[in-house]
């Protein structure tokens, strides 16, 4: 294989990225110049090597801490945790600045079931907002969940805590993601 076709493969595989960006990507990096290209190695590699995940919400984040911002802010209301699909999710979230809880990242393909888990029985939440994507997958998820939560109160880990789902008014088959701060705002504020 040669190079630009390796490149345009490695492209290709980018969310949202098809055969014919891939492409102008490729041709876009043979057109830059050498220290704009080694500025972009660079800024790859120190995300690999400086970012790493919240041992709390497995959010993203660069720091000596082990707990990322979120999970460290004395301000957050610790009673409440939002359970999203993805990163991009709970920045969406964050966006609308109407929600002061904390987070969990369940992760998309790889579910992070155990750790959930573990969250919910050591911490006592007033409340556990389940805030999936509204696609078939995150729907089929929603209910796996809420069953887990549900079985962890079974077995008396946690006191009774409320659990509730998103308002309706995402577009059905969408994602939080795409979703604008007002629709999110009030799905958010019309939670049941
Ligand atoms: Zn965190």
């Amino acid at each position: 294989m040669d190079s630009i076709e390796k490149l345009k493969n490695i492209f290709r595989d980018f969310p949202t990225v098809g055969q014919r960006t891939a492409m102008r990507f490729v041709y876009y990096i043979l057109k830059l110049p050498k220290e704009k290209t080694d500025e972009l190695i660079n800024a790859i590699l120190e995300l690999k090597n400086k970012i790493k995940l919240c041992q709390m919400c497995f959010n993203p984040f660069e720091g000596n801490n082990l707990i990322c911002p979120i999970c460290q802010n004395q301000s957050r209301n610790k009673n409440l945790l939002c359970i999203v699909e993805k990163e991009s999710d709970l920045l969406s979230l964050e966006n609308t600045r109407k929600y002061n809880g904390l987070y969990f990242i369940l992760g998309g393909t790889l579910l992070r079931v155990e750790q959930l888990k573990k969250r919910i029985a050591e911490t006592k939440f007033s409340e556990i907002i389940i805030a999936l994507n509204p696609t078939p997958e995150g729907r089929a998820t929603s209910i796996l969940v809420e069953q887990i939560i549900k079985n962890l109160k079974a077995e008396g880990h946690e006191p009774q805590q409320r659990i509730t789902h998103l308002a309706k008014g995402i577009p059905v088959g969408g994602e939080l993601e795409y979703a604008d701060e007002e629709t999110l705002e009030n799905a958010l504020e019309g939670r049941k």
